[in-house]
């Protein structure tokens, strides 16, 4: 039996051509944190985490104990023993998705060990392929922060992207006015989703929605602070545009609250975040028992989109019909390398689709020369401002 022997971090950097900023804050680079796991007859698995890289890379280690000498086979069985190591103090936040990292890295060499793709030992692949939708419209400038808007709309459609996802969170007359210029760039045939990443208030948020109510937003996601389950709850009500959110929540137990309180039409876990491929199917199965849709939630390197991918082959149509509508795939096309370069195969979009690979386990490889050229090595020396990007 093969046992679980080693586990190495790997903190990846790279610095963007051209920042970019949302609601909350600014990019100028992009930084993950990724996890290769070793077996003792040399099986290995990747994963990735998603939060800060340098506390992503601390959880791992500190979990290392619970998972050097298990049998990745036992993939649960390792999952309860790292929950039930930091339950004291962790039941949300970054040890809960260096948990998903690791996680993640088990499914990886469990398939690898069975010579099965992820998504069958997930139960099997109801589809072979994913519809992506368009991650992007951020802001470019501070005094002009639509000022390459147009460009890039034009470039989702050239790509034959069918949807669209825009940031929101400036205020309510600039957020409006930017959802009809694009609109009016797009067409009606597109579907246009917004996200606000929770930068208003319960009354912003309604004014808000109530005024796109009339340019077919498909959703509009995370519109107040993702601690608010009941002003969700309400805004639903009180809108006809569906809510979405659930970036920010972590396992089970916190997707229940956003499901029994009526919260969101469309729930967002985000695998590498909420628990790993083991609780992110959990949650899809509570999902299934309210009637909620799950599009995963993604940003990181294309592992993570490896991940959502057999993730989302797997997810179960409710209700079943005969003519199954598109199941969607999260496909962040802001500039990152670690998305575009890391790993064998790259993935792209073809005709509108993005296949679900069918190789065994995750079915990638992790390009050597890109790992070698992105690793940040921080020679124990960490600055706290590096700790929390
Ligand atoms: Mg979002």
């Amino acid at each position: 039996m093969t046992k679980i022997t080693n586990i190495e971090t790997f903190v990846l950097k790279d610095t963007l051509e051209k920042s970019f900023f949302f609601s909350q804050w600014e990019y100028s680079e992009r930084c993950i944190c990724i996890v290769k796991i070793s077996c003792s007859d040399g099986t290995y698995g990747w994963g990735e985490g998603y939060g800060p890289a340098l506390i992503l890379e601390s959880g791992i280690k500190f979990l290392k104990s619970q998972v050097i000498g298990q049998n990745p086979l036992h993939n649960e069985v390792i999952w309860n023993k790292m929950y039930r190591k930091t339950l004291d103090f962790a039941r949300r936040g970054v040890l809960v998705a260096s948990m998903s990292a690791i996680d993640i890295a088990i499914w990886d060499i469990k398939g690898k060990l069975l010579n099965q793709p992820v998504g069958a030992l997930l139960g099997g692949v109801h589809r072979n392929y994913v519809v992506p939708y368009a991650t992007g419209m951020y802001f470019t400038e501070k005094d002009n922060p639509t000022k390459d808007f147009e460009e890039e709309a034009k470039r989702y459609l050239e790509k034959g992207f069918k949807a669209i996802k825009m940031k929101v969170g400036l205020g309510i007359d600039r957020d409006v006015s930017n959802v009809k210029h694009l609109r009016s760039i797009i067409g009606d045939d597109i579907k246009l989703m917004i996200d606000s990443n929770h930068a208003y208030t319960y009354m912003e948020a309604l004014e808000l929605a109530k005024k796109l109510e009339a340019y077919q937003i498909s959703w509009f996601e995370e519109p107040v602070s993702p601690e608010f389950y009941e002003q969700y709850a309400e805004l639903r009500q009180k809108t006809t545009i569906p809510i979405a959110g659930g970036e920010c929540e972590y396992l089970r137990f916190g997707f229940h609250q956003l499901l029994r309180n009526k919260s969101v039409d469309i729930i967002q876990p985000d695998i590498c975040a909420c628990g790993g491929l083991t609780e992110a199917k959990r949650i899809a199965s509570l999902a299934s028992t309210y009637g909620v849709d799950v599009v995963p939630h993604t940003w990181g390197s294309s592992i993570g989109l490896h991940v959502a991918l057999h993730f989302i082959s797997n997810l179960e149509s409710v209700p079943g019909r005969m003519f199954s509508p598109d199941f969607l795939l999260e496909f962040d096309q802001t500039e990152n390398a670690l998305r575009e370069q890391l790993t064998f195969p790259i993935l792209e979009m073809e005709n509108g689709i993005i296949q679900v690979p069918d190789s065994p386990g995750l079915g990638l490889e992790v390009n050597p020369d890109a790992l070698h050229k992105f690793t940040n090595p921080t020679n124990g020396v960490v600055d706290i401002k590096e700790l929390l990007k």
